[in-house]
This record gives C-alpha cells, structure tokens and sequence, in this order.
C-alpha cells in the first residue's frame, strides 16, 4: 500500500494487530486505522483486532496473503514493514518473523525499515537467526541458495522512544542487535530525551511530535536538543512534523502563508466570477440583439408568424 509516511514510499503489513505497551501508544495511528479496516469487508485480515471501543483487543492476525508481495513489486523501493502491527509482537512466533526476513532477504532490490518498541525480542529472535532463515529460504519456493550475507544488508532495524525512559530501556537492545543500519524513532516525543554521547551505532534520528485527539505538545527545545547531538554525532537527523500543536512562530509564519494562499484564491475567485459576468452580460446582450433582429424581420415580413 502506498503510503502519506514522508519517510518511506510503501508500506506492507504481514502482520496485523498489536497491543499498546508504553505512553507513545496512546493515541495510536494503527489502532484508529484498523477500526475502520475491520468493518470493511475489503480488508477481512482485520477482524478481531479491535473491540467495539476501537482499542486493541491483542488478538495479532498472521496475513499469509500478504508475505510474498515485495516479490512482486518490480522497481525498488523502501519499505516500511508491518505500519499496523509490531514485528516483534510477542503473539508472532519465531518461524513466522523468519519468513518475513526470508522475502526480504529474497526480494533484496528494496530496502526494508523495521520499526519496533520491543526490541528486546529482536535480541532473542537474532540469536540463531542466520542458520533459521537459510533453512526458511532454501523451503521457499525450493531456493536453494544461501540467504546472503548476515545481517541483512537491505533491512534497517529501528526502535522508537518517547521519553527518556523508553530510550534508555530499549536502545541498549537496538544496539545489540546486528544491522545493517540502525535508526531511532522519538516520535510522538512526549518529554527531553537526553541523546548526546548515545548515538555511536546510530545511523540515523526521527522526530515528531504527537498527533490524533487529545495529543500532547512537544516543546522545540526538546528538538533542538536532538538535532544538535545528532549534528554533533554526525548522524542524520530527520525532522517529521510538529504534530497537533506548533509553536506560535511557525503557526504565525503558517497563518501568514494561509493568508496569502487565501488572498490569492479570493483574487482569482474575483477574477472567475468577473469573467462570469461579463460572460452572462454578453449572452443577455446577444439575447436582446436576437430579439430586436427578430423583432426587425417580423416587421419587414408581415406575414412571419
Ligand atoms: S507498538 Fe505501535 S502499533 Fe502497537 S500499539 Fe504501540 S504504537 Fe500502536
């Protein structure tokens, strides 16, 4: 499915459902979404995921259907995996995480992001993943050749955080982990989150702020102080977006731009319902010269009914 994620071009869902585990889940993207989904006939993988409130039920669907669709989507692309789940749900075994690497691993021409807020089961899943997955991928379609080097150099393996705690109960498993590149997500950033002298294995930082009903502000300093480690680390920094609230600046200099936007639709709204007028003027104009003509050649033929 194509997606509005600004840092990704596809999303693939393997696995739906999940359950919340920490305050960044509380106003969940994926929840709000698979409520819909799940009274949509289209989109049967989603029954039973969420209750009639639209929360969680913990109930995670393996979808089958979807593993091998990297397969077929020609041009490379990135891919963020599993935008309606967790991978690492504790409810998805072992077996079926290694398939998921197993496409990867055999859909190699796109790059993979795997986001997760249980890291510390990716830390148990790696433990012997290598050999696991070349079996998974030699029964796959009878390929019989080796899943390739080790970790996955088209897979990118993340974790998100929303306050210092978080950070400092899953980064350490992040770190852990072989991968080809590592990122963290601080988004939606509920508190300070202290990075600097913590980002050495980091390839790269997310920031954004919270969105949805009821979401919380995120302060710019709490920002800045991400950017300026990552400047200092060299890693790169990625800003998302502000979230439901923005700093006054931005929404004065936002407001100023709508304005103007405004000001130039109300302009060439003038201009169209001008043009419009004129035009309407013309055709009562030409009605009336049609009538007087009319009116000229009943006269001149008296006999014209
Ligand atoms: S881990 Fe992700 S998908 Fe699961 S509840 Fe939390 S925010 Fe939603």
């Amino acid at each position: 499915m194509s997606t509005g994620i600004e840092w990704t071009d596809e999303t693939w869902n393997p696995v739906v459902g999940c359950t919340r585990v920490s305050p960044g889940c509380q106003h969940c993207y994926a929840e709000r979404m698979a409520k819909r989904l799940s009274k949509n006939p289209s989109t049967p993988q989603y029954a039973g995921t969420v209750d009639d409130n639209g929360r969680w039920t913990g109930q995670v669907n393996l979808v089958e259907s979807a593993l091998l669709k990297p397969l077929s989507w020609r041009k490379p692309r990135m891919v963020f995996v599993n935008s309606m789940s967790d991978l690492f749900h504790e409810s998805v075994p072992d077996e079926y995480i290694d398939k998921v690497f197993a496409v990867m691993a055999q859909a190699h021409h796109h790059t993979y992001q795997v986001l997760t807020k249980r890291p510390e089961r990716i830390t148990e899943w790696a433990a012997g993943a290598h050999l696991r997955m070349t079996r998974c991928f030699r029964n796959f379609h009878d390929y019989t050749e080796s899943v390739g080097p080790w970790p996955l150099p088209n897979v990118w393996l993340g974790t998100s955080a929303e306050n210092q705690a978080t950070l400092d109960e899953r980064l350490p498993h992040l770190l852990a982990t072989p991968a080809a590149v590592r990122f963290l997500s601080l988004e939606p950033l509920l508190g300070p989150i202290d990075v600097r002298g913590r980002l050495d294995g980091i390839d790269w930082v997310i920031v954004g702020g919270e969105s949805g009903p009821g979401a919380q502000p995120m302060h710019p300093d709490w920002v800045r102080s991400i950017r300026d480690a990552c400047v200092e680390a060299e890693v790169a920094f990625f800003f998302k977006q502000w979230g439901e609230w923005l700093p006054q600046s931005v929404a004065n200099s936002e407001r100023a731009a709508r304005y103007a936007a405004w000001d130039a639709a109300r302009d060439a709204a003038m201009v169209n319902q001008y043009k419009k007028q004129t035009r309407l003027l013309f055709d009562v104009l030409n009605g009336r010269v049609d009538i007087v003509k009319r009116a000229q050649r009943k006269l001149a033929t008296p006999d014209a009914k």
